[in-house]
């Protein structure tokens, strides 16, 4: 990818949680009390893991999105800016913060409870208010964790600016928007695609029905993330494109997707054609899975280079004979 002239400014709208993982022997069941193991606290939300994603690869990242007055907030707060993402239009919101609580047990087995907190409290207004900074906009990254309402609007201002969208309809949810739908990079992995399109996505051929059936939709060009089997793509041009994932060791795939729509908004808001693009988003989604944890497994800049020099051939755009 060419490095460009000034430092691509992605703005994400989404959520801003934090993570309170339980370890415990086995999942309690309804009634029980049961003494777990420790308690872990980290970063989450799929808007603030996107935004953190893109901070790391070198990216100017500023979130639209809403904590709350309790202690979680300003520990959110710090958090993002720490890691480089600009928050001047994350608002404290009165009440709690978005939190999910996730029991780990033994066996690998979870259990989620999530609350939506301030994330539910993102409004129209919210969204308006950071106009100017979604029009100076290389790409706007939107997932579906915070109010639609709020999510359409900002996906109006940026197609009246010409400012391209990526959108990650996550998590899976029916009755979005077409406007929203009338993205020009969709991200379903296959729950999403299915949600969203109304056709089975069990194997590859579903996935690729999907796909077309969100073209029609208006998607400009639809992605599905297909895990450790990597991507496939319907261009504008109803052409359907495979690659092949990069091959790492995986030991977590927690955020896989959110380490791919960072990487692909980075690499697009750079100035990298969809092909190097999609292939750099393969390599930040492979290398997430290699760590542990979130937004503390997004890969540096520099680890993507040298996958992407190490393995010359993955994460490449194929032709799919239909
Ligand atoms: P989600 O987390 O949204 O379900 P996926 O699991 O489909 O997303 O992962 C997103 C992308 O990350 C994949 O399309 C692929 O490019 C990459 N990826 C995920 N898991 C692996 C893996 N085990 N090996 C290599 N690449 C992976």
């Amino acid at each position: 990818m060419n490095h460009p002239q000034r430092v691509p400014r992605i703005v994400v709208v989404g959520s801003v949680n934090l993570d309170l993982v339980l370890r415990c022997e086995q999942i309690a069941r309804p009634g029980e009390t049961l003494t777990g193991r420790d308690l872990q606290e980290h970063f989450g939300g799929k808007g603030a893991n996107q935004a953190v994603a893109a901070a790391r690869l070198g990216a100017d990242v500023w979130l639209i999105g809403r904590v709350g007055t309790d202690g979680f907030g300003e520990v959110l707060l710090q958090g993002l800016q720490s890691a480089g993402v600009q928050t001047r239009y994350v608002q404290r919101t009165p009440g709690a913060s978005g939190v999910a609580v996730i029991q780990v047990a033994d066996t690998g087995q979870n259990s989620i409870v999530v609350i939506p907190g301030a994330n539910g409290c993102l409004t129209v207004e919210d969204v308006q208010d950071a106009s100017s900074v979604i029009r100076s906009a290389d790409v706007l990254l939107v997932q579906f964790e915070v109010p639609l309402e709020a999510v359409e609007a900002a996906v109006r201002i940026a197609v009246e600016s010409g400012v391209r969208v990526i959108v990650d309809p996550a998590p899976a949810c029916r009755g979005v928007s077409p406007v929203i739908l009338r993205a020009d990079w969709l991200l379903p992995n296959e729950t999403e695609a299915e949600a969203l399109s109304g056709i089975a996505v069990v194997d590859r051929a579903g996935a690729e029905r999907a796909g077309q059936q969100l073209l029609q939709a208006g998607a400009k060009r639809v992605v599905v993330t297909l895990g450790g089997s990597g991507v496939l793509l319907v261009d504008s041009d109803g052409q359907l494109l495979s690659a092949q994932p990069f091959q790492v060791p995986a030991v977590d795939t927690t955020a896989a997707g959110d380490a791919f729509a960072g990487g692909l908004a980075c690499a697009l808001a750079g100035g990298a054609s969809d092909a190097e693009a999609v292939r750099y988003a393969c390599a930040v989604g492979a290398l997430a899975v290699t760590k542990h944890g979130a937004q503390a497994a997004m890969p540096a800049a520099d680890e993507v280079r040298r996958l992407l020099e190490q393995q010359p051939g993955a994460g490449c755009l194929q032709g799919v004979q239909g």
